[in-house]
């Protein structure tokens, strides 16, 4: 499932579009696209798990959900529920869903929560953190989109993991310096994590997502659908503290 840094790599891929004139949008997805005629990109951008295309008066937000791709002058034996088309090139994505917003996009996304923005503000999500998710599990507050915008599973397994905390800990029974660690530690990750798309070793290099022991002390790790997420979840009980 794509996270925050698989975006963010889609956008770099497609920076050469910036400024080309899309002559057409098709696809099945029910998006009203005739707007999309003959228009000019202004930018091209990305928010958490939102690919954005950046038009005068308005944008297409494009989620690729569980199990979206994306091609760039390609194309699968299945039909792409959306594409843009150029004179000579074409965007096709595959079982994801575009969105258009009126406006532009800050009109709807706050920077300030996304991992991977220049404008992600720590301080922000940390008091949001503590004042709004207080009673939460911190396992189940990391995969909230409007807080930690970005954050798939293995930001998640993997930040909890170098942070040392158990992802079913009650947010207000962690220490706050812990939770400034945690916030640190899943920005830089999702740095790392962008880099090693690059060289297709995002899954080689995790240290207990997808693996069964701890790499520091050999512990079998818990693997279990855990917190009111039910999402896979990987833990050594050793290394990784119960703030209870
Ligand atoms: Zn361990």
């Amino acid at each position: 499932m794509p996270e925050g840094p698989s975006i963010l790599h889609l956008k770099n891929r497609l920076q050469r579009f910036k400024g080309k004139t899309v002559s057409e949008a098709s696809g099945y997805s029910e998006m009203d696209k005739s707007a999309i005629d003959y228009i000019k990109i202004f930018d091209i951008d990305a928010y958490g798990k939102n690919l954005l295309f950046v038009f005068k008066d308005f944008f297409v937000g494009v989620h690729l959900g569980l199990f979206g791709s994306m091609l760039v002058n390609k194309r699968k034996k299945v039909n792409a529920s959306f594409s843009l088309h150029f004179p000579h090139s074409e965007i096709n994505f595959y079982v994801a869903h575009p969105k258009l917003y009126e406006g532009k996009p800050t009109d709807y996304f706050n920077f300030k929560t996304d991992i991977l923005k220049e404008e992600f503000d720590g301080e922000f999500v940390l008091s949001t953190l503590q004042q709004h998710y207080a009673d939460q599990m911190i396992g189940d507050a990391l995969l909230d989109q409007e807080l930690f915008t970005g954050v798939g599973n293995i930001i998640r397994i993997e930040a909890l993991y170098r942070a040392k905390i158990n992802p079913d800990s009650p947010v207000k029974n962690i220490p706050e310096k812990k939770l400034v660690y945690l916030i640190e530690t899943v920005v830089n990750y999702a740095y790392e994590f962008l880099d090693q798309l690059k060289t297709d070793e995002v899954k080689e290099k995790t240290l207990i997502y997808g693996k069964k022991i701890c790499p520091k002390d050999k512990t079998e790790l818990i693997i279990d659908e855990m917190g009111k997420v039910k999402r896979k979840t990987y833990v050594c009980p050793k290394c990784q503290k119960m703030y209870s």
